[in-house]
């Protein structure tokens, strides 16, 4: 603690000390009613409620204070001498007795403001025993000091005992919530005629029970228990306390005039009653009202989360019928024909088979306008006190079905297409490899045929043989041709194919291989971005090798340092996909023959995606290049897509 602070804490603990024993001796002075012989033996004894209440806010350190302030009142109110050892002792009795009570509040973790019906008995039952010990003390020590007749001390320690604890049980708590006054102080004024009926009420309660009849009997006092309860049931702990001071304050009043007060330990049973009533009874209603509150607000909690929620929840009881329905269920089942009828789930979900405590299943649902869809349903069991029966939730994956559907579909067009292209530029490349062979042995058979002529006149076979196979060398060679023209020309379409789409569309087919090989792929597309006029599918072929040529070189990493990134800019009248990967780059014998037909490192690899993807981008104006270093530090390799087709 800096040392400003400690300042304002000790400046803070002096100021509390001041106005304690200031409250103390007022409060004292005022209550100095009936003594036994000149004794700090009254029939109210407010200064131990408050006492205590200052030892719980303050610490039960600051017992010492307490014992000060019972000396000063013995010598300022009673007028005893300061020196006296009695005086002493009583004043350090009772100073220890309520600290020790405060200490054991405190570490039960009993100190705060009572606000339950278990807090408020622990707190009777502790105020109860402790107060029976200080007094017990408190008259031993009297008696001792020759004071108090031997026979008196049984009396006066009942009467001590009721007068400390009736006023701990009523202004201990009381002073617990005057943190809180202002609150209390703006719900009465909002309230205040119904304020104004108590008051009368507690007036005309204790006008009957002392003012009416004969004041020395307590005959009809039951009377005042009638406006405590309704002061409690309306404002629990806090309205019932002030109540039960108020009636105090009147008896203690009462009690004043000695020739008609009723017999002063009735009276003060009395009031020892009122207060654990009052205590008890407000306690109970003020935990009520924090009950019912925190149910109140979890409730709403509930229905705001069932509201929003985008899920249908079903509620049914036993029967199968459904007890509640939040909004998103209107919308997905419709309204029922017959709004007030009972709707049972299975008609909603016939093929609904609820078991066990909790469980998932893939049915279809039933609007009740009779059309069906496909649902994903998930159950758990309510039990009693919640009300027998079960909580469904019900989601519509119409729309997710068709997306996977979309999804397939579009997998096999491209696995479709990616044959084609593969076939494509195979028969491409066959064309070109065996192109010169062809023509060298079309050549030799002509120089065949040539060389063979005197033999033909012998035998005409040899040139009609001749003849064919250099007809069938020929014809291989223009099928070879017409192969691969067929396959490079045929399939081309022209679409506006949007480039976010498109990114999106080949993140979500790696999705799953990406995350199996624990790799970040992430798409970024320059909102600039105008859309292309291509082949969607050729476009996907291109992208399609180069994200997995990407997923197999990051696999050459360790997991966290795997990551993929396909950005689309605009770029002079393209569009430039790069894909970077992460991975070990293109190694010095690739390198040379890039882009070649069947040029692999891999395996299992044809070393046939590099040569297509860059044969379909050229086609049409456009080029695929690469870079040895990327930004990720692998391999770049940038596709340039004119917009326009060329
Ligand atoms: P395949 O994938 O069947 O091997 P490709 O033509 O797609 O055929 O790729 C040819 C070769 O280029 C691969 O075997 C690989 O060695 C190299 N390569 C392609 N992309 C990358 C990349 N992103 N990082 C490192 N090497 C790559």
């Amino acid at each position: 603690m800096t040392r400003g602070l400690r300042q304002a804490a000790t400046s803070r603990n002096v100021g509390a000390a001041a106005v304690y024993l200031t409250s103390y001796l007022l409060l004292d002075w005022l209550s100095y009613v009936q003594p036994v012989l000149k004794l700090g033996i009254t029939p109210w004894n407010p200064p131990a409620g408050l006492t205590l209440a200052y030892l719980l806010v303050f610490g039960p350190r600051w017992f010492g204070v307490t014992a000060v302030a019972a000396l000063l009142s013995d010598v300022l109110v009673r007028g005893h001498s300061p020196i006296s050892p009695t005086v002493l002792a009583c004043s350090l009795w009772i100073g220890l007795g309520y600290g020790v009570l405060a200490a054991v509040l405190r570490r039960w973790k009993l100190a705060q403001p009572i606000r339950g019906a278990a807090h408020a008995a622990w707190f009777v039952g502790l105020a109860a025993c402790t107060s029976a010990v200080v007094a017990a003390g408190y008259v031993a020590i009297v008696a001792a000091g020759g004071e108090l007749p031997r026979a008196d001390a049984m009396g006066s320690i009942a009467r001590y005992w009721v007068g400390d604890l009736t006023a701990i049980l009523t202004l201990t708590p009381l002073l617990m919530y005057l943190p809180a006054w202002r609150e209390g102080l703006r719900l009465a004024a909002g309230r205040s005629w119904e304020v104004v009926a108590q008051l009368v009420a507690v007036a005309i309660a204790l006008w009957i029970a002392f003012g009416t009849s004969a004041t020395d009997e307590l005959r009809i006092f039951y009377l005042l228990f009638v406006p405590v309860i309704w002061i409690s049931l309306r404002w629990g702990l806090q309205g019932t306390m002030l109540a039960a001071l108020c009636i105090q304050v009147a008896l203690v009043i009462l009690a004043q005039d000695e020739a008609h007060s009723p017999p002063l330990i009735d009276l003060q049973f009395l009031m020892l009653t009122m207060s654990a009533t009052a205590l008890l009874l407000g306690a109970v209603i003020t935990e009520r009202s924090d009950v019912l509150r925190r149910i109140a607000r979890s409730e709403a909690q509930q229905r705001a989360l069932l509201a929003m929620a985008p899920d249908a929840v079903l509620a049914i009881d036993r029967a199968g019928r459904i007890r509640s329905a939040n909004p998103a269920a209107h919308k997905l089942f419709g309204e029922p024909d017959d709004p007030g009828a009972h709707v049972s789930a299975q008609s909603l979900l016939p093929a609904l088979a609820l078991h066990g405590e909790e469980g998932r299943a893939a049915i279809d649902g039933r609007r009740h306008d009779g059309t069906t869809f496909p649902s994903e349903v998930a159950w758990a069991k309510l039990d009693a006190p919640a009300g027998e029966g079960f909580l469904i939730t019900v989601r519509d994956v119409s729309e997710r079905r068709r997306a996977q559907e979309a999804l397939r579909a579009r997998e096999t067009a491209l696995a479709r297409a990616m044959r084609f292209a593969v076939a494509g530029e195979l028969a491409s490349a066959l064309a070109h490899e065996l192109n010169q062979p062809m023509t060298a042995v079309v050549s030799y058979l002509r120089s065949l045929a040539t060389l063979t002529e005197p033999y033909v006149a012998q035998d005409e076979r040899i040139g009609s043989t001749l003849g064919k196979t250099t007809q069938e060398a020929i014809r291989a060679a223009k099928v070879l041709r017409r192969l691969r023209d067929f396959y490079r020309g045929g399939t081309s379409k022209r679409e506006s194919v949007d480039v976010a789409e498109l990114c999106g569309a080949i993140a979500t087919a790696f999705e799953a291989r990406a995350r199996r090989a624990s790799t970040e792929l992430v798409v970024r597309v320059d909102p600039a971005v105008a859309p292309v006029q291509w082949d969607t599918t050729q476009l996907e072929i291109v992208l399609h090798n180069l994200v997995g040529n990407s997923l197999d070189a990051v696999m050459q990493r360790e997991p966290p340092r795997r990551r993929i990134e396909l950005c689309a800019e605009s770029s002079e009248g393209s569009v430039l996909f790069h894909v970077s990967d992460s991975g070990p780059g293109l190694s010095a014998d690739v390198l040379a023959h890039l882009f070649e037909p069947f040029t692999t490192t891999k395996s299992g690899g044809m070393g046939l995606g590099l040569a297509i993807s860059r044969s379909l981008v050229r086609a049409r104006g456009g080029d695929l290049l690469h870079e040895l270093r990327g930004k990720l530090g692998g391999a770049t390799f940038t596709a340039r897509i004119p917009c326009k087709e060329q």
